[in-house]
């Protein structure tokens, strides 16, 4: 079986409603011809969800994703949006753990774990990210700071469960800094997340995750990267609001 090959947009905080509209209809405009095993996921902001879930309508590959969701399924959580929000007006992602949210809102590898729970019990799925800091990387210990962070928030999971996850490998120090892993370290790193998925839950499971690189991902090294064994596309920031970046991008899945 192919694994699924995702190309997954992140917007974070950028953009005006007006702003979004246009680069939905550049995006959509250029004809991407989107293999079976291949994927596009937007994860737009809260505000402009409605919008590109109503853009993406019928166009076979492209789906919508949130970039986070709250722990408790409904309740007086001002400000909050629930797991059971997104299902309702057809969300199929969420996107869980990004570095920015562990570093300025706290978000531990334990609350971690209840937001997949929540979002998988939604049938939402989750692209959960991890990946180490400079300092990590530098003393030569990510491997096991990476995998401490799958063990903590997904080794709860059943192998069911698990078979519904992405992950997306993203290195802080390669997040906006222009400065990428290369595709050497990406493939290191992913072929030792498998390997520590497939120790817990079987290597036909393991063969089966999506594992995404992100940090730094451009039109430009897209190919480079995604052509490595065990790199199933990107988590892409900056190089998704350009159009004509991330349609390359796009094209560059294999
Ligand atoms: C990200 O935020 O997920 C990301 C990878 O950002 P950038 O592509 O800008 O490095």
């Amino acid at each position: 079986m192919m694994r699924q090959q995702i190309a997954a947009a992140n917007w974070k905080m950028n953009l005006t409603y007006a702003q979004a509209e246009d680069l939905l209809n550049d995006l959509l405009l250029s004809p991407h011809a989107l293999k079976p095993h291949q994927s596009v996921v937007l994860a737009v902001p809260f505000p402009y969800l409605s919008l590109a879930k109503h853009k993406v309508d019928g166009k076979a590959g492209f789906f919508v994703a949130a970039q986070n969701c709250y722990t408790k399924k409904s309740g007086a959580y001002t400000g909050e949006t629930s797991a059971e929000m997104l299902q309702s007006m057809g969300i199929e992602y969420v996107i869980l753990g990004h570095s920015e949210r562990r570093e300025y809102f706290n978000e531990s590898n334990a609350v971690l774990a209840e937001k997949i729970n929540i979002a998988l019990s939604y049938n939402i799925t989750p692209i959960f990210c991890c990946g180490e800091p400079l300092q990590i990387r530098e003393a030569g210990t990510q491997n096991s700071y990476v995998a401490e962070q799958l063990k903590e928030s997904l080794f709860h999971l059943s192998a069911e469960q698990l078979e519904k996850i992405v992950i997306a490998y993203e290195p802080i120090w390669a997040i906006g800094t222009g400065k990428t892993a290369t595709a050497d370290q990406a493939q290191e790193m992913h072929a030792h997340l498998r390997t520590t998925l497939a120790n817990h839950y079987g290597k036909e499971v393991a063969d089966m995750i999506p594992i995404l690189y992100g940090g730094s991902v451009k039109g430009s090294n897209a190919k480079d990267i995604f052509s490595r064994t065990d790199v199933d596309g990107g988590l892409v920031g900056g190089a998704s609001l350009i159009a004509a970046d991330f349609g390359q991008i796009i094209d560059a899945l294999k």
